[in-house]
């Protein structure tokens, strides 16, 4: 075990109503908070409902807005 490797957590987001570009199937979207050297990186992955298996980076809009 080395203590370089990051942590990564796994979250349904819940209000993601997007859809699979492959089949049109309603997907779920899961955000993946990766911890690594005292950095936090957020990655939002896409994962189709259906059994065609897509899954993929998408884009959220989210209701949390990112204000300067
Ligand atoms: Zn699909």
């Amino acid at each position: 075990m080395s203590a370089s490797v990051g942590r990564r957590t796994a979250t349904e987001i819940l209000d993601y109503f997007g859809k699979c570009p492959r089949c049109g199937y309603p997907a779920t979207a899961w955000l993946h908070t990766v911890v690594a050297d005292g950095r936090t990186r957020r990655e939002v992955v896409g994962v189709c409902d259906s059994p065609c298996g897509w899954s993929g980076p998408v884009r959220v809009t989210s209701m949390t807005k990112q204000g300067r």
